[in-house]
């Protein structure tokens, strides 16, 4: 089995999305795949939060970009059959969930600052249940899974959600081990409050390190990480022209690169498959076939 996470960019266009389709499809052996919000959503998610908690209504017109953004997406990458199913998934959580959030912030009835809080990370998390629920109804034999019923923080002594380890590896193993399907489809960065059931989130970029725990948890004969660049680069290849792609890497290697800010792989990714010796390959979904990095101990 192996762990495939695609980002925002990988699940932000029909075009690429197609890509997504065609790399998963094309594994014999069983997938797991965990995606980021459509490229773009999370920050609109966070911008119209703050517009709303500002009572200003200049978020209607976002939210009404984000919703057409989604319905365009399914009309031209979802099987005809399954399209109705998929807009469903839009009208409950964006017509639904997302308008009424939304307008309670923005009329703000003395919800005090923690109630304020929980709507936000509430509000947050729509961005990966929207782009998973596309992209389980665009692949075949795909079955959705919803991650924060395994993924469990606990909060910090500043009220911050850490990732409750235990408590994660012991349910992915209960949840997704033996649960007999060939394809599994989860929404990357978004949790659970372990005590409470309160929507959290293992931080901004933090889909990559959901895919981690996933393959770390289950043992996966690998965790791909595919992205919108061939790989890791000795410097920034945006920055310098001669810029060597970097075909193999220890995790060690990797762990250095990401702690000094190479938007790659979000950092704490790394060390759960590192404890367990899980390969790690970097790949580009807009070029398939380039080889990409491998990390590996
Ligand atoms: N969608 C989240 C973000 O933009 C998580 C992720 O993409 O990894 O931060
Ligand atoms: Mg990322």
């Amino acid at each position: 089995m192996k762990v495939l996470k695609f980002g925002g960019t990988s699940v932000g266009s029909a075009t690429s999305l197609i890509n997504v389709k065609n790399i998963v499809e094309s594994e014999q052996q069983p997938v797991i795949v965990v995606v980021s919000a459509l490229g773009g959503v999370t920050n609109q998610l966070i911008e119209m939060t703050q517009l709303a908690m500002r009572h200003d209504s200049a978020y209607e017109a976002i939210l009404a970009q984000v919703r057409q953004r989604h319905l365009d997406i399914i009309a031209q990458v979802v099987p005809h059959d399954r399209q109705h199913q998929a807009r469903q998934v839009v009208e409950q959580f964006i017509d639904g969930n997302l308008t009424s959030h939304y307008s309670i912030l923005c009329l703000n009835n003395g919800l005090n600052h923690t109630e304020q809080r929980h709507l936000a990370d509430t509000i947050v998390c729509h961005g990966e249940i929207l782009s998973s629920a596309i992209v389980a109804s665009m692949i075949d034999d795909a079955a959705p899974y919803y991650s924060p019923s395994f993924i469990k923080t606990t909060p910090d002594a500043e009220g911050k959600p850490i990732l409750d380890e235990a408590l994660t590896e012991q349910l992915i193993r209960q949840v997704l081990a033996h649960c007999g399907h060939r394809r599994i489809v989860l929404q990357g960065f978004i949790a659970q409050d372990a005590h409470t059931g309160q929507a959290t989130t293992l931080g901004r970029g933090g889909s990559d390190f959901t895919a981690a725990l996933v393959a770390a948890a289950l043992n996966a004969e690998a965790l791909e990480i595919w992205t919108d660049v061939d790989g890791f680069y000795d410097s920034d290849p945006r920055h310098n022209p001669q810029a060597r792609l970097l075909q193999h890497m220890t995790y060690a290697e990797a762990q250095r690169l990401c702690d000094a800010g190479a938007k790659v792989i979000y950092p704490p990714t790394i060390a759960p498959v590192a404890a367990r010796g899980i390969p790690v390959w970097v790949k580009n979904t807009f070029n398939p076939t380039a080889p990409g990095t491998l990390i590996k101990g």
